[in-house]
């Protein structure tokens, strides 16, 4: 669920009320009705147990979040709202006595709050307007921030933050991280003789084929250049294998660029946690040097790090 721009004026904005006050609901149903500037469609819960169910069935621009609901408290209902549904803005509408409350919300995620005792139409529908797009300029920033342009993959900063998770994961479910570095063989030469914007294809092509060969809960990041990483996460270090094939299978059907059939190869370097190290930096540095042995030894293969070839990094 994702939120969209501001609808025109002729779309309908999605709203959830969640407001367990019947009466108050009832005046802001009314309200939202009669703005005359924007057009609102709206459902409402009287719980966050409701409103969660709501959220995880249909698609709304906007949650209208009273603070003061039975079901939880302090700001509980704004970051089951959030963690929820992330991407939807939030607008608190407080009591005068909640207006620290309010404040703090806003810090936590919100996007605007509303005093209930002065709400009027045209005010509502103003703050509704505005906390959307702020939400839509808040994405497309940090969308921005963490990915890759080429390819929409996520970029280093996002790899880093997922490898990190992925690894605090591992460590509690006693699981096995796999982490696998992908290089371009002589990517250069693409460039050099079919051009920049060939080599971008391929990269393109390249993104997407690794992508679909990887489970969703997997992370595929664009590194740098002519470098992607895959973390995937496994019972045994020995599950790493297969996966380090598949991906090496990827590359063996021809790219087609400007109706080119071109072959490219890669090689591999793959470094698992725990047992070749226990933070991102260090795992990252290892597949690199795994990678750097597949080069060496002959290029479109892949290889594992061990230290007893590699020392210990
Ligand atoms: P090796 O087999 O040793 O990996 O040789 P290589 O030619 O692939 O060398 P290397 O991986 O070091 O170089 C990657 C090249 O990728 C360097 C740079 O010219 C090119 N490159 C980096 N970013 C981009 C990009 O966004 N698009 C294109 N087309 N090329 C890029
Ligand atoms: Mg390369």
């Amino acid at each position: 669920m994702t939120a969209r721009a501001l609808p025109d004026t002729d779309v309908a904005v999605r709203l959830l009320l969640v407001e367990d006050d019947a009466r108050y609901a009832g005046f802001i149903g009314a309200t939202l009705m009669g703005a005359p500037s924007a057009h609102f469609q709206y459902d409402h819960a009287a719980s966050i147990r409701a409103a969660v169910e709501r959220l995880s069935h249909a698609a709304y621009d906007l949650v209208l979040l009273d603070l003061g609901l039975p079901d939880v408290i302090d700001l509980d209902g704004l970051t089951t709202v959030v963690n929820l549904v992330p991407d939807v803005p939030v607008v608190i509408l407080s009591s005068a006595e909640d207006e620290a409350l309010a404040l703090r919300a806003v810090k936590a995620g919100a996007q605007d709050y509303l005093s209930k005792g002065t709400t009027t139409g045209e005010v509502l529908a103003r703050s509704i307007r505005y906390a959307i797009e702020r939400k839509h300029s808040e994405l497309q920033i940090k969308r921005l921030a963490y990915r890759d342009s080429l390819t929409q993959l996520p970029n280093r900063a996002m790899l880093m933050e997922h490898l990190d998770t992925a690894l605090k994961r591992a460590h509690r479910e006693r699981h096995v991280a796999g982490l696998f570095f992908i290089d371009i063989d002589h990517f250069k030469q693409i460039n050099d003789t079919l051009g920049h914007q060939a080599g971008d294809d391929v990269l393109r092509q390249l993104g997407d084929r690794l992508r679909r060969s990887l489970r969703n809960n997997d992370t595929l990041a664009r590194l740098s250049g002519d470098e992607f990483i895959a973390v995937v996460e496994v019972k045994r270090r020995a599950g790493l294998v297969p996966i380090a094939e598949k991906l090496h299978q990827q590359l063996k059907a021809p790219f087609v660029i400007s109706g080119r059939e071109l072959f490219v190869t890669a090689s591999i370097g793959v470094s698992s946690y725990p047992s070749d190290g226990g933070d991102p930096q260090k795992l990252l540095r290892n597949a690199d040097r795994a990678m750097y042995r597949a080069k060496a030894e002959g290029r479109d293969v892949y290889r594992f790090y061990t230290t007893r070839v590699q020392g210990d990094g």
